[in-house]
């Protein structure tokens, strides 16, 4: 049995500390927005090298609290990718505000910048790009069509802390950056958890009231927030766990680099200069490329697979682990039916759903559990055009 993500494995590795710090928590009486919270949002921001974090409840949370912070609302439109986990789209329809799609570049599975001034309106109020699996997005692209036209940048970094453009931690070139603790995150606590990262003292200050009811002094209410905290027992897991974080990265790094090499073959497909290479693979179609100059955290490793279903039944067969994040693209779900988007509205995203599958990834994975995965997938590929022949 090979699983796809495996969380018992980390738990295992720092059983005695993080057991310590949960004793510490039960003893303290302190359970909500305590001192650990505190030090572990101020440890959060060193890490991302930004000057302002808050902890909130959840991911989604994290993005919807941004957006009202920001202060977008009902008649007001934000350009994001169709490609992505439903929270992203949640958030912005909790709002009030609508959500607008422009399509994916293929090879890296995220929002094409490109794309996006042609989706701007007079309603236009913001972009929201997604680091999908952990994979940065174009953010000097994003930014610049931002300042022209003055719109507000929220981060979803839910899959990429940790992850760098130029050396840049993702979620501090926009407005907002959000982030989430899910226990299957890159960074995962034992429940749900969020942060909100900024650099602007004035956002920094309406998120902190925005999470707690809408009150900058207790019981004095000024507008509706909600109630959307860290627990102190998440923040002093997670404080355990950071300073692991970097090294999990780069065990994820190295899986991926051992994919790209075990599943490419000779390129047939030209690629434009900036993106290295990680396939195309003849027999799998292409492995995830990358920049050179983006630093992935590999949140997942998705390859787009030929035969999508023949490498599911290998994989079922062999009790390997595997997963479609995401099947359906957010502009042909049943709950987005009201935007009006019709199949063919997005190839790139529609592609990418009908054909990507994620591999076993996780800082933990075996090198030969790695290798049989990759073997497996070949073959199931092989035995296909085998069979067509
Ligand atoms: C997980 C995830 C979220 C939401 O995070 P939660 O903590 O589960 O609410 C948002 N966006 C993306 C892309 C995610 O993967």
């Amino acid at each position: 049995m090979i699983p796809l993500c495996d969380l018992t494995a980390q738990y295992e590795s720092l059983r005695v500390e993080i057991d310590a710090a949960m004793r510490t928590v039960a003893a303290s009486g302190h359970y909500i927005l305590g001192p650990l919270v505190r030090k572990f949002e101020q440890e959060i921001a060193s890490y991302c090298g930004i000057n302002y974090a808050v902890g909130v409840g959840n991911g989604t949370d994290a993005l919807y609290l941004a957006l009202r912070a920001l202060q977008i609302g009902p008649g007001d439109e934000v350009i994001t990718t169709p490609f992505t986990f439903i929270a992203t789209t949640e958030a912005i329809c909790m709002t009030g505000a609508k959500p607008v799609f422009v399509d994916i570049d293929p090879r890296t599975y995220n929002m094409d910048p490109e794309q996006l001034e042609a989706a701007i309106t007079s309603k236009t109020r913001a972009i929201l790009p997604v680091h999908l699996y952990g994979q940065p997005c174009r953010m000097d692209v994003v930014l610049d069509v931002a300042k022209r036209h003055n719109l507000k940048v929220v981060e979803d970094c839910a899959q990429s802390l940790g992850a760098a453009l130029t050396g840049q931690k993702t979620g501090t070139f926009g407005d907002i950056g959000c982030f989430s603790f899910f226990p299957s995150k890159n960074l995962g606590c034992f429940g749900d958890g969020g942060m909100v990262v900024t650099n602007d003292p004035e956002l920094f200050e309406r998120l902190e009231i925005l999470r707690r009811h809408g009150a900058k002094v207790k019981y004095h209410h000024t507008e509706v927030g909600v109630n959307s905290r860290l627990d102190e027992l998440q923040a002093a897991i997670l404080s355990v766990k950071l300073p692991h974080l970097d090294e999990w990265t780069a065990a994820r790094r190295r899986h991926a680099y051992a994919y790209n090499q075990l599943l490419d073959s000779e390129s047939v497909v030209e690629r434009p200069s900036e993106w290295t290479t990680a396939g195309p693979a003849i027999i799998v179609d292409e492995t995830p490329a990358h920049a050179d100059y983006n630093y992935c955290c590999y949140h997942q490793y998705t390859v787009l697979v030929r035969d999508r279903v023949a490498a599911q039944n290998a994989f079922d067969k062999s009790r390997i682990g595997h997963c479609v994040y995401y099947p359906v693209p957010l502009h042909l779900q049943a709950v987005h039916g009201d935007l009006g988007y019709r199949p063919g509205d997005f190839p790139n995203a529609e592609y990418v759903a009908d054909h990507c599958l994620s591999l076993p990834m996780f800082p933990e994975l075996l090198p030969q559990q790695r290798d049989r995965a990759a073997s497996v997938l070949l073959e199931s590929q092989n035995a296909i055009s085998l069979a067509a022949a």
